[in-house]
């Protein structure tokens, strides 16, 4: 009579500690399935609030270039800066800092514009060789 209780105390916690393994593992896999989903949820939103911050930025730079110009951008004039068109003067991507330029081109023999809302000046010349050399005629 006590063997067979023993029997079944033995029988009963193998079973108990197996299912506990199970259990627990199946916990902990419920648990890496929660914190990837969440990775996953978290890194969906971030792509998407990246995809979103890209495609308004390139809306409001279609936009700025659409002025009723047929741009230029691959021209190279002379004394343009590189991506800008020289018919209205504005960069292919809007430049980082505070002026959106609008290049003008100068009078001269040397090729060169400015910005007409700034003021800064651009020569393609000065770009390359020494500020000098290039001034001079
Ligand atoms: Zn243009
Ligand atoms: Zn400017």
């Amino acid at each position: 009579m006590i063997k067979t209780y023993f029997f079944y105390g033995v029988i009963g916690l193998v079973g108990f500690s197996i299912i506990g393994f199970f259990l627990f593992h199946l916990g902990k896999g419920l648990l890496g399935m929660f914190s990837d989903w969440r990775l996953h949820r978290e890194l969906d939103t971030l792509e998407a609030e990246g995809e979103s911050r890209r495609q308004a930025k390139a809306e409001s730079n279609s936009k700025r270039l659409d002025n009723g110009c047929e741009h230029d951008f691959e021209g190279g004039l002379g004394g343009f800066p590189p991506e800008v068109c020289p018919k209205c003067g504005i960069a292919k991507e809007k430049p980082t800092g505070p002026c959106d330029h609008i290049w003008r081109a100068g009078e001269g023999a040397i090729p060169h514009s400015s910005c007409e809302k700034c003021g800064r000046k651009y020569s393609a010349a000065n770009e390359h060789g020494s500020h000098s050399s290039a001034l001079s005629p």
